[in-house]
C-alpha cells in the first residue's frame, strides 16, 4: 500500500512540475509537450537530426562513399593503427546536430547529455547489450576543464548509458593532462600531440575487461585512441569507442 502512494504522490508531483515549468526545446526553446519519455526536443527539430546511414569504417566509423557495404577499415585507419577495436558514432557531425553538441559542453542542466544517452540506447541498444561489456568509462577530463565548464558531458552520458544497460560505471579510471585545444591542427599534429596525455590510475585493473568507451565527438580519433591504449595498458582486451557526431573529414 505504501508503495501505490508513494508512486501515486510523486506522479502528482511530477504533473505539477510540468505545468509549473513547461518542457522546452533544447534546441529553439519551444515550449513542448511532455511525452511518456521525456521529450527534449519539438518536433521540428527532432525531425532535424539523423542518423547516419551508408557505408562506414568499422574502426574509426568515418564515412567511406566510394565502397558499398562496411569495410573493415579505411585509408587512416590502415596508416594510424587506432588503439580502440571499433567506433560507432549516431551521426555526422554538422547542422543542428553539431549545434546541440557544441551547447551541450556549457550545459549545466545535463539535459542535454541525458537526451543524447537516449538517443545512443535507442539506436544501438541491440548492438550494445549483444556485446556484453564489463564497463562504461568516459574518455577523462581535466579537473580544471570541468570546473570551467561546470559539468562533464561524457561523463553524464557513460553514467547514464551503464545505468541503462546494466554495465559498471567506472568514475576515474583514467587521468588527462590539461591539454590544450587540438582545434587547427593537423591529423598528423593532432596524434603527436595525444602522445602519454592519459595514463590509467593506479588501483583500476580491467583484467580483460570488454570496455565500452563514450565521448561527444569523434575527430581523427586521437583523443579516444590515447584513451584505449591507457585502458588497454591497464588490462582490457578490447575497447568499443561510441559517440554523438562523427566528423565527416579526418
Ligand atoms: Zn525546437
Ligand atoms: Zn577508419
Amino acid at each position: 500500500m505504501a508503495t501505490v502512494s508513494k508512486g501515486w504522490l510523486r506522479q502528482a508531483g511530477t504533473c505539477m512540475l510540468d505545468l509549473l515549468f513547461p518542457s522546452s526545446c533544447l534546441a529553439c526553446d519551444a515550449e513542448i509537450e511532455k511525452v511518456a519519455d521525456g521529450a527534449d526536443l519539438c518536433e521540428p527539430c527532432r525531425s532535424q537530426l539523423t542518423c547516419s546511414t551508408g557505408p562506414v569504417c568499422k574502426q574509426c566509423a568515418s564515412r567511406v562513399p566510394e565502397i558499398p557495404g562496411d569495410v573493415a577499415e579505411c585509408g587512416h585507419c590502415r596508416e594510424d593503427k587506432l588503439r580502440f577495436d571499433r567506433a560507432l558514432a549516431w551521426g555526422q557531425y554538422e547542422g543542428l546536430l553539431r549545434e546541440l553538441l557544441m551547447k551541450m559542453k556549457g550545459d549545466r542542466s545535463e539535459r542535454m547529455a541525458r537526451m543524447f544517452s537516449r538517443m545512443l540506447l535507442a539506436e544501438f541498444s541491440e548492438q550494445l547489450t549483444a556485446d556484453k561489456f564489463d564497463a562504461v568509462v568516459a574518455v577523462p577530463m581535466h579537473p580544471w576543464r570541468r570546473f570551467k565548464r561546470g559539468t562533464n558531458s561524457p561523463a553524464v552520458m557513460a553514467k547514464t548509458l551503464g545505468h541503462q544497460l546494466g554495465v559498471p560505471f567506472l568514475r576515474r579510471p583514467l587521468a588527462r593532462r590539461n591539454s590544450f585545444t587540438q582545434k587547427g591542427l593537423t591529423r598528423t599534429a593532432r596524434f603527436r600531440s595525444m602522445r602519454n596525455e592519459i595514463w590509467s590510475r593506479a588501483g583500476y585493473h580491467l583484467g580483460a575487461f570488454r570496455v565500452l568507451l563514450i565521448d561527444d565527438i569523434l575527430t581523427t580519433g586521437a583523443t579516444c585512441s590515447e584513451a584505449a591504449r591507457a585502458l588497454k595498458q591497464a588490462g582490457a582486451a578490447e575497447v568499443t569507442v561510441l559517440v554523438v557526431g562523427r566528423t565527416s573529414t579526418n
